[in-house]
Formats: C-alpha cells, sequence, structure tokens
C-alpha cells in the first residue's frame, strides 16, 4: 500500500469521492508506549474503541498484552489477530455460550460480572474451574465524564458485599472495575470511584487482587482540552496505595478512547455547500456518529496548500444519506470560500471512529491508507506531556 506523507498529498494524488481514513501508526505506538511506561499498573486495550487488526497488532508490539473484549466476536477478532494476547472478558452481561466459547476454545480465564446470576452462567459454563479471575463491576457516578457509562452496568457499593464474598469463593483472583465514563475530564472522577472500592471493600471485608479503573482517559477536542494524562496517573496512583488491599495486589486500566483517538484522522469531500451548512460523503451512520448523536466537535481542517489569508466561519455538516438525522451540528471552524468539490481533513477520528461504521443507504464504502504528519493534537507531545496550567488539576501533597 503507499504510504502518503499527509492528506493533502493524497488528495492530490487520488481525488478520492468515498471517505478515507488516514491512520497513523507512529501515533498509535506513541501512546501505548506512554501507558506503558507511565501508567503505574496494567494497560489493557478497548478493543471496541477501534477494533483494526492494524491497530491490534500495533498495540501489541508495542507492549500491550491484554485486551478488554466485550462480545464473543471480539473475542475471535482479538484471538485471532495476537495468539499470545490475555484475553478479558469485562462485559458484565454475557451470554453462556459465548463464556463457553471463549473458556474453551479462546483461552480466557479473566471475566466482568456484576450480578449473582452472572456469576452462575461463568461458574457453569467454565466447569468450575480454578483458575478464574473475576472482577465485580462496581457502579460509580458518570458526573465529571462527557459520555456517561453510570446507569447501565455495575452493582450498588451497598449491595456489592455478598456478590464480593461470592466471587472470592469462585476466583483465584478477585478483582474490583468500574467505570467513570468516556472522556472523564478531570482526574478525580478516578479518586472518587477509587473511594467507592475502598467501602465496597471494608464491607465486604474481601481480599482484593486486582483493582481495575477502566476507561474514559480522555483524549483532546475542541472544547474538551484535559489536563495531561499524568495527572490522572498520579492520582490514580496516590489513592491506590491507600486502599485497604494487599501489598501485591495489582492495577489495571482498560482505555480505548486514549490508546486511539489520535490513530486515525478523515478525509471527507464537499458535495454541495448550502449557506453554512456542507453536504459531505461521511455523517452519522459512518464514521461521524458521535459527532452526530452526541454533538462531539472534531477538529477540522480544509485540505488546501494555498496559504491565503480567508476570515473563517462555522460550518454544520450533513452526511450522505437520506436522513435528516444525518445531521453534525458542529460548529466547524472553516474558511469562508469553502465550496463544492473541496476536502476537508476530520482529525482525532481514531476512537469510536471506524468503529461505528456502518453501510445503512448504500454508504459506508471508503479507503484507508497510513501516513506519516502528525494528528491535529495530541496528549503525548509537546505542552500536553506535563500540562499543569488547567483548573481541574487537583495535586497531592508530597512525601
Ligand atoms: C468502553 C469501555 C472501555 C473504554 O472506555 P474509553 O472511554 O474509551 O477509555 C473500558 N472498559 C469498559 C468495560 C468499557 O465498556
Amino acid at each position: 500500500m503507499h504510504i502518503f506523507h499527509d492528506a493533502e498529498e493524497l488528495t492530490k494524488a487520488l481525488k478520492p469521492d468515498i471517505p478515507v481514513i488516514l491512520n497513523r501508526p507512529h501515533a498509535a505506538r506513541r501512546a501505548a508506549t506512554y501507558f506503558v511506561e507511565q501508567f503505574p499498573g496494567k494497560s489493557l486495550y478497548a478493543v471496541k474503541a477501534n477494533p483494526s487488526p492494524a491497530l491490534l497488532q500495533l498495540l501489541w508490539d508495542s507492549g500491550v498484552t491484554h485486551y478488554d473484549v466485550a462480545s464473543i466476536d471480539e473475542v475471535r477478532l482479538v484471538r485471532g489477530t495476537l495468539p499470545d494476547a490475555t484475553l478479558c472478558y469485562m462485559n458484565p452481561i454475557k451470554q453462556e455460550t459465548s463464556i463457553r466459547e471463549a473458556f474453551q476454545q479462546h483461552d480466557v480465564r479473566i471475566f466482568s460480572l456484576d450480578s449473582k446470576e452472572e456469576l452462575e452462567k461463568i461458574s457453569r459454563a467454565s466447569g468450575h474451574a480454578e483458575d478464574l479471575t473475576l472482577c465485580v463491576r462496581l457502579q460509580v457516578a458518570s458526573e465529571f465524564a462527557e459520555i456517561s457509562l453510570a446507569s447501565k452496568f455495575g452493582v450498588e457499593v451497598d449491595e456489592a458485599a455478598e456478590l464480593l464474598q461470592l466471587a472470592r469463593q469462585a476466583a483465584d483472583q478477585l478483582g474490583v472495575c468500574f467505570h467513570v465514563g468516556s472522556q472523564a475530564m478531570t482526574p478525580l472522577a478516578f479518586v472518587h470511584a477509587l473511594e467507592r472500592v475502598r467501602t465496597a471493600i471494608v464491607e465486604a471485608s474481601v481480599t482484593v487482587d486486582i483493582v481495575n479503573v477502566g476507561g474514559g482517559f480522555p483524549s483532546i477536542y475542541p472544547g474538551l482540552e484535559p489536563p495531561s494524562l499524568n495527572h490522572y496517573f498520579q492520582a490514580i496512583d496516590r489513592t491506590f496505595e491507600d486502599l485497604p488491599i494487599s501489598y501485591s495486589a495489582e492495577l489495571w486500566c482498560e482505555p480505548g478512547r486514549a490508546l486511539s483517538a489520535e490513530y486515525s484522522s478523515l478525509i471527507v469531500k464537499v458535495e454541495k455547500r448550502r449557506g453554512y451548512e456542507l453536504y459531505i460523503n461521511d455523517g452519522a451512520y459512518g464514521t461521524l456518529f458521535d459527532a452526530a448523536h452526541i454533538g462531539w466537535r472534531f477538529p477540522v481542517k480544509l485540505i488546501d496548500s494555498a496559504d491565503n489569508d480567508t476570515d473563517f466561519a462555522e460550518y454544520s455538516f450533513y452526511g450522505p444519506t437520506c436522513d435528516d438525522m444525518d445531521y453534525m451540528a458542529g460548529p466547524f471552524l472553516l474558511p469562508d470560500d469553502i465550496k463544492a468539490g473541496d476536502y476537508i481533513e476530520i482529525g482525532m477520528m481514531g476512537a469510536y471512529g471506524s468503529a461505528m461504521r456502518t453501510k445503512f443507504n448504500g454508504y459506508g464504502d471508503h479507503a484507508e491508507y497510513d501516513v506519516l504528519d502528525e494528528p491535529m493534537d495530541s496528549l503525548y507531545l509537546g505542552d500536553y506531556l506535563d500540562r499543569t496550567d488547567r483548573e481541574n488539576v487537583i495535586s497531592f501533597p508530597h512525601g
């Protein structure tokens, strides 16, 4: 496959009519290396954010050994791509046939659960195996995250004691896990959740071997600029060290977004302009699901070599399908004189971008290329590696 330097070189050469996903292997490697080296524990990759086999391989080659999978298809995909990876089946509601296949055919030993029924399912489907790692999912607040994961899964803290005790009896290793919600904008989200873990452990008086703080680590988007990741890691480390757990207990995290957001951007073509609305060739049923359904504002730029200083204006986008809901409100800031036939690059699309693509209305066809330039923004470069000038940073006394 030809490798282009950047979006401009590609659009000049190919003049693509279909959306093009640009992958940046170096950016994925950089994110993985950062987590592997800096997170004070083990980093799992949450596959749902971007299940591309090329990305899975890059993460593996960068030292990510554990993968959070949530469906039997994800189990098969990761096992097929990375034969030696450790798979963690972290959806608290699984079909018994899926648990059995994961256990028997794909060597899965790590499961999450949030109910007695699920514990019984796992026990039956694994033939009461004695080498299981069972992670009890706790319900925590999503108040600091952009996307809630609070209402669907998790046992409430004051009802967790019995489940923790039962899981302890069935497990070789007992874990506690949670998810603070996606794009958590402050480390406090994790500190508060870990305080709930403390309460649950004390109430149940069980020995816990693993504390898994889940995903939720942010990326960076217009209007959503978090503190640098080392502040998250530091806050988690301090709070974890203070928990009533054994000296040998392990700390895990399972980022999806933070490991994949910078991996990809997207080239779209403007098919028509109507005032400040642009009709483009990708949308709500394609790579731009989050831009449509939760109003996410991704960074954009006109692909154009001319260095003219035109004024900028605020645009919204319509996708290619015949559905009014195929609409991305933005606002997206682009030059005043943008017109049909122009190309736009949309950045930070690696997480929950191509993963969301459907074939609705006959769209969904796309191309993919690797490029060499840097992502439009980065939490792993320059200032963002240690950024302290944010209100939502919390500091701990040293020593
Ligand atoms: C979605 C999910 C993740 C990844 O979340 P991000 O916000 O992308 O980091 C991690 N763990 C579980 C259980 C999930 O469902």
